[in-house]
């Protein structure tokens, strides 16, 4: 999941990056409204963490005007308890949920599951190829009935290709999507990880993740 967390109190936008990234998650920061608004309509994001008081657009005008574009990206507010009205105002404008500062990262992890399962609704959790079980919910991966550990981001990058089966996905794009950063792709980086994804799932793994010379990867539904 790549997330936005838009916070202008360093310390916690710190602390929310670094929870969230222990997690899995793809984190980008932006500590300024205005920033933060060209960002999100220009990026895909699965979802935003969006403070209220911010320099620049505050995020509520931020929030206002990605619903009145009709974009549905999943939005949960930070408020200061005493915040009592933006709160309501949030919620009316369209907001999926909010957290009143200081909370534990913990919850928020939970909140931004609950939100994307939410938005993913009829989107399949469990993906098979052959023997490959992949539970996207719970991120639990087995070949026939033996679980397989993979690290953060061979899992993600596993999630990437699997949600879209067919399609051939770029080094760059698996970049931007896993790493959450585009940068000089002379690198061999993605191609280690995927040898090495496809090692731990046996040896059937190169028919389902396929190499698609001078391009990237796609995955076959088999
Ligand atoms: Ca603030």
């Amino acid at each position: 999941m790549k997330v936005l967390v838009v916070e202008d109190e360093k310390r916690i936008a710190g602390f929310i990056r670094k929870g969230l990234e222990e997690h899995g998650f793809v984190v980008e920061c932006s500590g300024d409204g205005d920033e933060a608004y060209q960002l999100v309509t220009t990026q895909q994001y699965d979802a935003i963490v969006l403070d209220i008081m911010l320099p620049g657009r505050d995020g509520l005008s931020i929030l206002q005007n990605l619903r009145k574009q009709a974009n549905s990206v999943p939005v949960l507010l930070l408020t200061a308890r005493s915040e009592l009205d933006e709160r309501v105002e949030g919620l009316n404008l369209g907001a999926d949920d909010y957290m009143t500062k200081p909370f534990f990262v913990e919850e928020l992890v939970a909140r931004l599951h609950a939100l994307a399962r939410r938005v993913s609704g009829e989107r399949l959790s469990i993906l098979q190829a052959g023997d490959l079980t992949v539970n996207l919910l719970t991120r639990e991966v087995k070949v026939g009935n033996t679980p397989v550990r993979l690290t953060v981001r061979e899992f993600n990058i596993l999630e990437y290709l699997t949600r879209s089966p067919g399609r051939v996905l770029t080094r760059t794009q698996i970049l931007e999507h896993v790493w959450g950063y585009d940068f000089d792709i002379g690198t061999n980086l993605i191609d280690v990880h995927v040898q090495r994804l496809r090692k731990k799932l046996g040896p059937d793994a190169a028919t389902f993740i396929e190499t698609v010379r001078g391009v990237g990867y796609r995955f076959v539904k088999q």
